[in-house]
């Protein structure tokens, strides 16, 4: 990418751990120390422009402006903010690929949701973002660059990161995992309080467990029969539940971390009697959460719908009688659309057979 003025490449700060800040200064004749003073401003201040960080030598600023640097090149698309207090960012670097970021305090902390990739190839039949298809990999600016956006937008601390924005982040390890290492040691957050979602992939899994990061994994089970796992994820067909239920087992074992299962709930699909009890005998003996994911309305065209909160109180009374750890996912921020995909969905107009809740104009650049 170019800047506007100049042919120079755009350089992005976000994304450089404190060293390698410190060599760039060092590079443009300063001492090393104004390396640790830009990650200050960048990582700690959630600071957006060269011109904020006022105890940097102006001659220092204006030399990284004109090799190309700036704080990060994201731009925001649009900025919505729900009813029940969820801002939602839709960023872009320029390149009119559009991607989602969303904000959720709650009264202990506050969390954020980040995407990994624009656009996923992972084609789920429920999701609205799979059933857009897959346009690239985000960077790892791209991806702290997402926290930081909404770190500057938040009165509160961000103390946990979930990556269930759009995207297989395990299919973008080669920036997911700088992305989590400045996160934990340049921005100061646990480890654990980091979670990163999956589908499944059991050779990443692997490598994940290989490295004994002590982050939080989550699995997207969804059902614990092949046939319906099948056919809302047609990832079970390379890895079926009993392989990757058996990899988050080693995932445990390898890093002492209890795990969790995302389960998606389907009104007369997967939410049966059956399938609760199936789903208890599944992760007997493995320390976990099974969180309940009412479904998210998405015309995927197959007539699915929610299920009645009977339906979903009957489900957990089954799984909790047996002793499993459940907790469900509450919904927020539906007036602005911030469930997973939708509201890039309705920018791009890319919703595959889904279609959007209600058009939305492109908010200009900013
Ligand atoms: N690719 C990763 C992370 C992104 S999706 C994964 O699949 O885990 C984050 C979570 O949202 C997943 O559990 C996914 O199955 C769920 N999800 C996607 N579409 C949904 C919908 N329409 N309603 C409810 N949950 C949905």
């Amino acid at each position: 990418m170019r800047t506007a003025d100049s042919d120079k490449e755009v350089r992005p700060l976000v994304g450089l751990r404190t060293a390698e800040l410190r060599q760039i200064a060092i590079g443009l004749g300063e001492r090393a120390f104004r390396g640790d003073q830009l990650a200050k401003w960048i990582y700690s201040k959630a600071s957006t422009s060269l011109e904020q960080m006022h105890d940097l030598p102006i001659a220092f600023r204006d030399r990284l402006t004109s090799e190309g640097f700036v704080v990060s090149d994201l731009i925001v698309a649009d900025h919505r903010h729900s009813s029940d207090d969820v801002d939602k960012l839709l960023l872009h670097n320029g390149d009119g690929q559009v991607f989602e970021s969303v904000l959720l305090p709650y009264a202990d902390r506050v969390s954020c949701c980040l995407s990994s990739q624009i656009g996923c190839p992972m084609a789920c039949t429920f999701c609205a973002t799979g059933l857009g298809g897959f346009d690239r990999n985000l960077s790892t600016c791209e991806i702290v660059g997402q926290y930081l956006a909404l770190q500057s937008i938040s009165k509160r601390r961000i103390g946990h990161v979930v990556f269930m924005g759009m995207g297989e982040p395990l299919l973008n390890l080669k920036s997911l995992l700088p992305a989590i290492e400045i996160l934990h040691e340049e921005i100061g957050l646990s480890l654990r309080h980091i979670t990163v979602s999956t589908v499944g992939l059991v050779p990443q899994i692997r490598e994940l467990a290989r490295l004994k990061m002590p982050i939080h994994l989550a699995l997207s089970l969804h059902s614990p029969l092949d046939e319906i796992r099948g056919r809302l994820m047609p990832v079970n067909h390379k890895w079926p539940v009993a392989e990757v239920v058996q990899t988050m087992r080693d995932y445990h074992r390898a890093t002492g971390r209890k795990v969790t299962f995302e389960y998606l709930l389907i009104d007369q699909m997967n939410d049966t009697p059956e399938q609760a009890r199936l789903l208890a005998e599944l992760v007997k003996g493995l320390p976990c959460v099974v969180n309940l994911i009412p479904f998210n309305y998405v015309d995927t065209e197959n007539g699915w719908k929610r299920p009645s909160r009977d339906r979903v109180r009957a489900f957990r009374a089954i799984l909790e009688s047996r002793k499993v750890n459940v907790t469900e996912r509450v919904e927020r921020g539906h007036d602005i659309a911030a469930a997973c995909g939708q509201l890039a969905g309705q920018h791009t107009g890319r919703f595959g057979r889904g279609r959007p809740l209600s058009p939305l104009p492109l908010a200009p650049s900013s």
